[in-house]
């Protein structure tokens, strides 16, 4: 009995610990409200020990033994909802309630049946069987599969058979002849020991893939320009440098690089804030005329970059021109009714093989020449110069 009485102890500060962590995490993750759920489901099932504890020791088993059941069950029912909020398949409250009601009445009835028998084992598994198999069902139907989401769709699906495997341990080892005989079953300790290792695995996960989207959302967020939505200089070659990887053998695409022109003008003649305006509008104007699939960025003060996949050097200099030419006819906010801002542009094919830096630096200088032939002007740079592959010595292959 010992021993069953430990592990009820264990298993008890385990979800006290998980109900802890996920309100820590509620604290932090913008799933606020499905950690909030399964903070409660851990701290509900928790009383599952308390009640398993007392049952021996009390002139109302039936109650306490009861008690048990629907508290784990309701923790269970509780996870369900958070998983479904956290993985936007939500469960029908109604449908839940009914689902833990039946499982209560169902629990009641059986409660006199002779225990170890496959009818009682079954059925009382079943209900947990039904929430730990909906639950994977959840991950499933998300269509999320990240490492951490596999992790947690394995060990919900492993918890469902757990249960299928409890019917027939019950079975076989005898679950006690009465509730009160349960703690001291051998069917006790190795199910609340293997509980444990399920309850901390299928814990750690969810908490795993919460954190996960934290760690995600901070990362965008770090990519992200405030001021004007388009990714950072770091998100913007995060994104690009793979893609031109992926592009291998296949046309790279092309690189428009765009300066406003006499912005510090903006600045000193209508205020920071205006200047902060225009920097918003030719923001929209780059994401309005640019084609779905391409890439834009703020990489500094009054300099962007888009990267156009797939795209040829004379495609890319349209796309700049109406760039250029939507620009110029904004009216902005907190400016003259008639004063209008222009941008001038570099554009650049990448070769193959070519890193996004050389490319980048070729855009510039095309982008310097549009600035010197007068500004508000679109100029194309040269191809680059043959790519030599660094890591192989230059004379290799020269007669
Ligand atoms: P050019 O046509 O040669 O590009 O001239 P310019 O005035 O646009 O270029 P310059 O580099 O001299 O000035 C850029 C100005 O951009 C100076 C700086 O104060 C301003 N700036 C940089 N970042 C921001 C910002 O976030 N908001 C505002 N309002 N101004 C900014
Ligand atoms: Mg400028
Ligand atoms: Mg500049």
């Amino acid at each position: 009995m010992g021993g069953a009485i430990s592990l009820l102890a264990v298993n008890f500060v385990i979800a006290q610990i998980f109900t802890a962590a996920f309100l820590v995490i509620a604290a932090k993750s913008r799933s606020r409200r499905a950690a909030l759920y399964c903070a409660g489901g851990f701290a509900i099932a928790s009383l599952a020990a308390v009640f398993e504890t007392v049952v021996p020791f009390t002139s109302t088993p039936r109650l306490f033994a009861i008690g048990a059941f629907a508290s784990v069950l309701a923790g269970f029912c509780l996870l369900r909802f958070g998983l479904g909020v956290f993985y936007r398949v939500p469960a029908n409250w109604l449908v839940l309630a009914a689902f833990f009601l039946a499982s209560v009445a169902l629990d009641l009835v059986i409660y006199q049946w002779p225990r170890g028998t496959l009818q009682h084992s079954s059925l009382y598994q079943l209900p947990f069987f039904i929430i730990q198999a909906w639950s994977a069902s959840v991950v499933i139907r998300s269509k999320r599969r990240s490492a951490a989401d596999r992790v947690l769709l394995s060990l919900l699906a492993l918890t469902a058979g757990y249960y299928v495997l409890k019917v027939f341990v019950a079975v076989v080892a005898g679950s006690g002849a009465t509730a009160q005989d349960y703690v001291s079953s051998p069917f006790a300790l190795i199910s609340q020991a293997l509980g444990a290792v399920l309850i901390v695995g299928t814990g750690l996960a969810m908490l795993g893939v919460m954190v996960m989207e934290i760690v995600d959302d901070a990362r965008a967020r770090s990519e992200i320009d405030l001021l004007s939505g388009l990714f950072n200089r770091r998100g913007f070659t995060e994104r690009v440098a793979p893609m031109l990887q992926r592009r291998e053998g296949r046309l790279p695409g092309t690189l428009i690089l765009a300066d406003l022109d006499r912005f510090k003008l903006v600045n000193d003649s209508y205020g920071h804030h205006a200047g902060d305006e225009v920097i918003r509008q030719f923001a929209r104007v780059l994401k309005d005329v640019m084609p779905n699939h391409a890439v834009a960025g703020r990489l500094g003060g009054e300099e962007f970059a888009v990267f156009l996949p797939s795209t040829e050097l004379e495609e890319a200099r349209v796309v700049a021109h109406g760039m250029r030419a939507a620009m110029m006819s904004q009216q902005i906010d907190g400016l003259a009714e008639q004063a209008r801002v222009t941008a001038s542009f570099g554009v650049a094919a990448i070769a193959k093989d070519e890193p996004l830096e050389l490319a980048m630096q070729r855009a510039d200088k095309a982008l310097y020449a549009a600035k010197e032939n007068g500004r508000n002007r679109v100029e194309c740079a040269a191809a680059p110069q043959t790519v030599v592959n660094p890591q192989v010595p230059q004379w290799i292959g020269r007669p």
